[in-house]
Order: structure tokens, then sequence, then C-alpha cells
């Protein structure tokens, strides 16, 4: 078991000038702390802080890590003061427990949501301070290793969380060792019956296999030697939740997966790591698709190595991993190799690539649950490394489409993507990028983001960039829209603009609860607040008089029942409007406008199957009108129903085009009773032109019916 002696002697093997003295201190300052408590294995609770500093020792980290994983506990769990600990352990140290007792204090509250903000707080302080995460690692693992002393539901809840998110964030920040100890603990905690069903097979396995493996190390070693290359050679048997992931992941029993044990050869240039690749090549056979060169395009953990799979002797698959010394560090350290004890401190281990993506989430997403989601996602993502025109490589998650590139680029190359080129041929903008593509943006100046983007981009980057974008729009719209709707009102009962920057006006927008004129636009023109109720209460208010009715103001010219707003369709800026999917008013058509929540007035005609809906929600709707001048092509649906014999698509489309008309929509279906449907969407100027047409094809022969 281990001892503060077992402790100092591990720590003073990698850095032999480490102030024993204080990690003593910090033993003693713990194990009084503690003096009343024993953990749930039986054992004087100073065990756990103790195994969690060896864990630490063994990551050969800091002194102020090591004495930080000593008193991880004491403010949380005894009436220590964190100032307690500043005063004798000095400020790093002290920020280190403070930032780990916030930690925890939420941890046992199992909330949904609660342990979204757990997460995202725990990543906040490790983006600040990798050491945090990295004693909260170890924390968690030697929990991990003592948990079957815990009751089962615990061990359960527990396990789940370690496989979730300990496992592959450790995964994402590179540390090999310790993602698999996670994986594996959780695996025999959650389903102990297939892990030790995996773990007698694998043993088997290895029994059977021995004399084999032992062979192919003497051959490979023989022919490294006459090439003058000095290598070791390693057997290592993947871990239990690797190969249990493998069989859910292919549907395959245990009897069929080659890469159970394969070997590692470790080696000391990167150039001997190719010329090994090449000598195992033209030994054996390679299966095809299982070579990977993680040496020139290294994972985001910072992973690098060779990988390859050959048909060895009697057919057996051999994986092999190729990598130098350093790479097999990096493999197994990750992050932790940048924190740990050098004698030269000059890395600027604060701004290691690591986390850079993790502080770009930070500072993008604020709500705790988005940003859980984001991490989760961001850690078991694969990635694709696709190219500039330039050649500059992009990393990006697998499934990531032009618009993600783009945003990687730059927020203004995503707002203004129009169109991509992927090898040199343009792809619609939700195709999924692969590795190796060249990837070409277009822009246009004038363009802006398309809401429809957000149901295919896999970044989070893009994706908060263009809710942002949507979101500044459709303020800018609703206040325009706002500021006419209520201006148009103005006018009709004759009273001056300039009552707006009256203190009147101050006074009335009291009396909705709204702060600002800006913010009274906004309210009208997502519809939460009707112009007609404002401008009555502003006009009751210039007037003295309470009931507006009774005002002498210039009368609407129009009848009770059209007394709302009216607009002039070309009139208003296009973005302020948009026509309804429902039902496609063309020019001509008697028509109402509907504010629609951000997003301006959307146009329907009068007779819409909708309209009993949208007058229920009244106060949002307003008149509008088509504008006399000028023609604007506007689209509409027609149903047309005929029978079913050939040639009669043709006909329809002769005639349509024969009148100058686009058909920009098209669906063709038939009924069990031999009659045939189409839905046409078509371009048209105006309400008689539209006439004209449904006139013509409800004279060609075999249709039965023409209707919008
Ligand atoms: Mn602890």
């Amino acid at each position: 078991m281990v001892t503060i002696d077992r402790l100092i002697k591990k720590v003073l093997s990698y850095n032999p000038k480490a102030d024993v003295e204080v990690i003593k201190r910090a033993y003693v300052f713990s194990r009084e702390a503690h003096c009343a408590q024993t953990r749930s294995e039986g054992t004087p609770y100073i065990y756990h802080p103790l195994s969690v500093a060896e864990i630490l020792a063994d990551m050969k980290l800091d002194t102020a890590t090591i004495v930080a994983g000593l008193l991880h506990d004491t403010v949380e769990d005894t009436d220590t003061a964190p100032e307690d600990i500043k005063s004798m352990f000095g400020s790093e140290t002290a920020f280190l427990v403070d930032a780990l007792t916030k930690l925890s204090k939420v941890e046992s509250k199992t909330k949904e949501d609660v342990q979204a903000e757990n997460f995202r707080k725990m990543l906040l302080a490790m983006s600040k301070d990798v050491r945090v995460i990295l004693i909260k690692f170890a924390d968690r693992l030697h929990n991990m290793r003592t948990l079957k002393y815990l009751p089962e539901n615990k061990q359960k809840r527990i396990a789940e969380e370690t496989l979730d998110i300990y496992a592959p964030l450790a995964n994402r920040l590179g540390i090999g060792w310790m993602r698999t100890e996670f994986e594996d603990l959780s695996f025999n905690a959650l389903m102990s019956d297939t892990y030790h069903e995996l773990q007698r097979k694998v043993a088997k396995r290895k029994e059977e296999q021995q004399l084999y493996i032992g062979d192919i190390i003497r051959i490979i070693e023989g022919k490294l030697m006459a090439a003058g290359i000095e290598a070791k050679i390693k057997g290592r048997v993947k871990h239990f939740y690797g190969i249990h992931q493998k069989l859910q992941k292919q549907k395959i029993p245990f009897e069929e997966v080659h890469d159970v044990i394969g070997l590692r050869i470790i080696t000391d240039t990167v150039g001997h790591c190719y010329d090994i690749l090449g000598i195992i090549h033209s030994m054996w056979p390679l299966v095809p698709g299982r070579f990977k060169d993680f040496i020139s395009l290294p994972k985001s953990n910072m992973y690098q190595s060779l990988h390859t799979t050959v048909v060895g002797p009697g057919g057996e698959r051999i994986e092999f991993q190729i990598r130098t010394e350093e790479m097999d560090k990096i493999a197994e350290e990750g992050i932790a190799a940048h924190w740990r004890y050098k004698e030269d401190e000059s890395v600027d281990k604060r701004n290691v690539r690591h986390i850079a993506w993790l502080r770009e989430l930070v500072k993008e997403i604020s709500d705790a649950k988005e940003f859980l989601e984001a991490v989760k996602g961001e850690v078991v993502q694969e990635t694709v490394y696709v190219f500039t025109p330039n050649g500059d490589i992009k990393e990006l998650p697998v499934n990531s489409t032009p618009i993600d590139f783009a945003y990687s680029i730059h927020t203004a190359v995503g707002h203004k993507c129009v169109g991509a080129k992927v090898n040199g041929r343009i792809v619609p903008l939700r195709t999924n990028l692969n590795s190796g593509d060249v990837v070409e943006i277009m822009t246009s100046p004038s363009h802006g983001p398309s809401k429809d983007w957000l149901k295919f981009v896999v970044t989070q980057r893009a994706k908060s960039r263009i809710k942002q974008w949507v979101k500044t729009e459709e303020r800018k719209r609703s206040i325009e829209l706002g500021t006419k709707l209520i201006e148009d009102e103005l006018r009709r009962h004759g009273v001056s603009l300039s009552h707006l920057k009256s203190e009147k006006m101050e006074k009335v927008l009291m009396s909705f609860s709204i702060n600002s004129l800006e913010d009274l636009y906004i309210a009208i023109g997502f519809g939460k607040v009707s112009a007609h109720q404002v401008v009555n209460r502003l006009v009751s208010e210039v007037t003295g008089k309470e009931r507006p009715e009774e005002i002498s103001v210039a009368k609407p010219v129009r009848p009770q029942k059209e007394r709302k707003n009216i607009i002039v369709i070309k009139g208003i800026d296009n973005v302020l409007y948009h026509v309804a999917k429902c039902c496609f008013p063309v020019p001509g058509d008697s028509i109402i406008g509907f504010i629609t929540k951000g997003k301006g007035i959307t146009i329907h005609r009068m007779e819409c199957s909708n309209m009993d809906r949208l007058k229920e929600d009244s106060e949002r709707l307003v008149e509008v009108q088509w504008s006399q001048d000028g023609e604007v092509a506007s689209n509409a649906k027609l149903f047309v129903e005929s029978i079913d014999k050939p040639g009669i698509l043709a006909n329809l489309s002769a005639l349509i085009s024969s009148a100058n008309v686009n058909i920009s929509f098209l669906k063709a279906s038939s009924t069990h009773d031999k009659r045939a449907l189409f839905e046409l969407t078509l371009e048209i100027k105006n309400r008689s032109q539209l006439a004209n047409i449904v006139s013509k094809i409800s004279q060609v022969e075999g249709v039965l019916s023409v209707k919008r």
C-alpha cells in the first residue's frame, strides 16, 4: 500500500531537486484534517489523497500538483478554509485546490443540467490550468480503482459518467493509458459478465498465439539487424473495452477479431519508422484499407504512429504500430507530457494545441447544456483533413461540409459563402468532406448565411456564428418593420411623428413595460405588441383624453374592419416580407399580411386555408396591397388532375413554356384508379397571366381539373 516514503521516493526519481519538505507538510496536514474519516474500503481516508498524489507522481508532474493532490479533498470534506491552504502552501497550490473544491460541490446532484453545469465548470477551470483536470482525473481514477466498495447503484452512476465524459476527454487530451484504464474499469463495473468472458477469451488467444508471435518477432528482428536499424518490438493486447466496441460495431464473434494481439515497434527516428514499414510490407502482403499514416497527419490529440495490417505466415493477420520513442511517449502521456517536471521551464505550457479547441468552445458557448453537447461531440469525433487551394491543412470533424470549412477559415468567409468547389468541381453546400479534399469557397459580398445551414453544419463554430447572424438579422428586420408599422398608424391618426421622441411617449413605453423605442419597434416587429394599441395610448396621452375613439383626429377613410395598416408590397424593402408557401399569392390576388416572429410579414391569399388560424391572432394581421407599378415574378402552385396517359406531361409543359412561364418545381404521381396528379410551381407575373394559364391547361385533352 502507498506510503508517504514511497511517494517521495517516486517524486525524487524524476525530480531530484523537489521540495520534499512541502510534500511532507501537505501529507501531515491532510492526514490530520481527514483523521476522523474512513474510506468505504475501510482504510483511513488519507490513503485516498496519498494514492491520488502517487498517480500524479507516476505522471511525473510538478511539486505544486503533487501537493494539491494531497490536499484536494481538505477544503471540501473538512473544516479547512481556503485561506489556510494559501497561507501554508502558497497561492499556486491554493488555486488548484480551490478549483477542485468548486468542481466537487455540485457533483453529487444528478439532475442533468446540474451535471452539465458542473462539467462546464470543470472545463473552464481546465482551460485556465490543465493541472486541475489532471488532478481531477487522478482523483477519479483512484475512485474507479476502489469502486467495488461502493453500493451498486452508485457504482453504476460513477462508471457511466466515467465512460461518458472522463474517458473521451482523456482520449482527446492524448492520455492513452488513462483512457484505457477508465474504459476497462467502467466496462467491468457496468457489464461484469461480458467483461470477464472477454478476459478469458483474450487470455486463451494469447496463450495460443505466443509461439507464433515469438516467431514473427524473431523474423523481424533479424531483418532489422541486417538493415542496421535499432528498434524494440513488443506484443500488445488491445484493451477489453476496445475489443468489446469492435464486436458491437461490426456485429462479429470474438473469433473473427484479428487484431486482438498486435505488435508495436519503437525505433529512434521518423526515417526508420518508414524503413521498418517498407521491410514489413516487403515480407508479407498488406491488408488493403488498413494502412494509416498518422505521422504525416497526426490525430487531433497529437497521436502519431504508422498503422498497418499484413497477412503473415499461415494466413494470420498481424497488426503493426510503428513509431518513435517520442511518439510513444506522447501516445501514452498526451497533454501531461507538457506538464511534467522539467529542468527547463521555458516552454509555454499554457498554450498547447490540445486545449486550443476547448478555449474556443468556452469563448463561444455560454449555455451549459449546449456546451456539454458540443464538447461531447468534439471529444468523440473522428477528424478529416482537407486542404485549402494554397495547400494549408484544415482539421475538421467527420461529416463537415464546405460551410464548416468556410467558417473555419474566417467568419466573414462563412457568412458570404455562396458555393464551393471540391477538387475543382462545384458541389452542393451540404456535401460531406473527405480527407484529402481540396476545398475552395466561392463568396459574394452581398450574401448572408441561411438558417437552413444549421440543419447540416457540424462544427460548433459554424453553428454559433450562423445563429448569431440570424439573431442580429431578425432584430434588424423587426426594428425596420416595427418602425414602418407605427409610423403608418400615426399618419393615419394624423399624429405627428415627433411625438415618438416626446416625454409622452416615454410614459406609453412605461405602460407597456418596454425600456426603449428600439425595444418597442422590436416588440411590434415580432408581433408581441400591436402598433394600433401603442398609437391609441399615445394619442390619448397627447390629447389628454382617455378613449381615443372620441378624439377628432383624421378619421380613417376605410370602413372599420379595414382599419389596420396598409403596406404596399413594392414600397417596402423586400427583406421585410415573403410570400407564404401554403398559398403562393401572385400579384392581383387579394392578400393579407401576417407578422411572423422576427421574420417580417408573410403574405397570404385571403382564401388561404390557414386564414382561420391566422385570424385567431388578429393583432398580427396587417393589410397589404400589391403595388400598381411593375411586375414582380412570383411563384404560384397548381394542382392538375388528369387521366393517366402517355404524353400528357409533355403537352402540359409545352403549353406552359409557350406562354413564357417558367416551371420551378414539378411533381407527378399516379393514383390506383388510373389518374395522374401533377403538382406544379410556376413563376407567374400576375393574376391575369395565371388565369390565362389555368384556362389553357383545363382545355388540354385528358385534364380533369386544375386547382390552386
Ligand atoms: Mn477525492
